[in-house]
């Protein structure tokens, strides 16, 4: 099978999960517990936004073509109440941010901008008609869609659901995924290991990331390197809705998961892509099932995750837009590497989120590293080289 660059492999996790993917089950849950969720129906507008016109500033409801003037102030409107009367030539209501606009009333003038004296309120410039109004209607209308349904909630979202009345919400239910580590030097977090051992930190940075991204992490025991332990695990983890692994599936004599899952009759679709960390990268179906085989270094588990089981898995919870967020930074200091593999290495972003600079790193099994970035640089694998001040893509963590 040939490497997959890539964007060749993010596009064919898309479009074969989505290809393959049925919707899942809805359930309906209170809107306190809905954000990080995917919603499950389109909600629509039960009402004009703003269902009259409001003003969006402290000031005076005027008539714009009475301006600049001396205008008689008839009366005050709050945010919360309706103005029964109506604003007639030269008049003036004082008015409060998000209050109807009385009838009559076309403008509103800020209150930093006029001069009070009495009963009148003077006013030295013009205004135009509709300034600092918003129409009945003028951020949605009353039936419009407002939220489509596969979408992600995030803050904003629930805004919008509390505004309508959305409570409880529907949404679609979330992904079970099983974890597997796999390795015979793998000891439990709890052990005191051996010079030559290693605590099992793969399956509990998986578990965060797999909730983080919306799905039920279900940890598994480790499997042994050895075909018939390793087997009956995956065919336990099979029976969830996405299976993750870790470890096993590079060029050695031990990496035995591409063998026990070819023995279970997987389809692959690629395994190996061209990324630094984690060139060898197992990606299939069995049984039904969508798993990844991810690289056992700690850093390549949390970079392939991220990058392509992360979608996998977002889209097997009903969302629509998986995009990779890759913003563009600045570089502080200049940056080289060799052509052929896309890094995604560990940097620091600055408080501003304006400059980037990479933080040294020893390689895919280094973690304390990976600690030490807010942040992925991601490398071009086709550019050589980078002076400082050059834009370049990061991927947050
Ligand atoms: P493998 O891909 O199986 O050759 O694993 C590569 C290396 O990743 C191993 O030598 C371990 O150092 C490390 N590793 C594998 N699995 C885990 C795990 N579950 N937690 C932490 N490190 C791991
Ligand atoms: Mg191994």
């Amino acid at each position: 099978m040939p490497a997959f660059t890539f964007e060749d492999a993010r596009r064919c996790v898309l479009e074969t999960v989505r290809a393959a993917c049925v919707n899942p089950a809805v359930e309906v849950v209170a809107l306190e517990a809905a954000a990080g969720r995917v919603l499950a129906e389109p909600v629509a507008a039960d009402r004009d936004y703003p269902a009259l016109a409001r003003s969006v500033r402290d000031g005076y409801a005027v008539r714009a073509g009475d301006l600049p003037g001396e205008l008689d102030v008839i009366g005050e409107v709050r945010a919360g109440e309706n103005y029964a009367g109506e604003v007639g030539a030269r008049q003036a209501v004082e008015i409060m941010t998000g209050a109807p606009v009385p009838r009559g009333a076309d403008a509103v003038v800020m209150l930093e901008y006029v001069r009070r004296e009495g009963a009148r309120v003077i006013v030295d410039q013009g205004a135009q008609a509709g300034q600092f109004i918003n129409p009945q209607g003028s951020e949605a209308r009353a039936g419009e869609i407002l939220l489509h349904s596969g979408k992600r909630l995030d803050y904003t979202d629930i805004a919008m659901l509390a505004a309508a009345g959305i409570d409880p919400v529907t949404l679609y239910a979330a992904p079970r995924v099983a974890i597997i580590a796999t390795g015979d030097e793998i000891v439990p977090v709890g052990a005191a290991p051996r010079d030559f051992q290693i605590r099992n930190s793969n399956v509990y940075s998986l578990a965060a990331q797999v909730t983080r991204a919306g799905g039920v992490p279900q940890i598994l025991p480790v499997a042994r390197d050895e075909m018939e332990h390793t087997r009956e695990l995956i065919e336990r983890g099979l029976g969830a809705d996405l299976l993750l692994l870790s470890g096993g599936v590079s060029a050695g004599k031990y990496d035995i998961v591409e063998h026990v899952l070819e023995g279970l009759g997987a389809k692959f679709y690629f395994d190996r892509v061209l990324i630094q960390p984690g060139q060898p990268l197992v990606f299939g179906k069995a049984r039904g099932k969508f798993f990844f085989g991810l690289p056992g270094n700690p850093s390549s588990t949390m970079v392939t995750f991220e990058i392509f089981a992360r979608a996998a898995l977002e889209i097997l919870g009903g969302q629509e837009d998986v995009a990779l967020h890759m913003p563009f930074a600045r570089l502080t200091e200049e940056f080289r590497h060799r052509t052929g593999l896309t890094r995604f290495l560990p940097a620091r972003l600055s408080a501003d989120g304006g400059a980037v600079t990479p933080v040294a790193w020893r390689g895919s099994s280094d973690v304390p590293s990976v600690t030490r970035a807010n942040a992925f640089l991601v490398v071009d694998a086709d550019r050589a080289a980078w002076q400082a001040g050059d834009w370049i893509r990061v991927l947050l963590k």
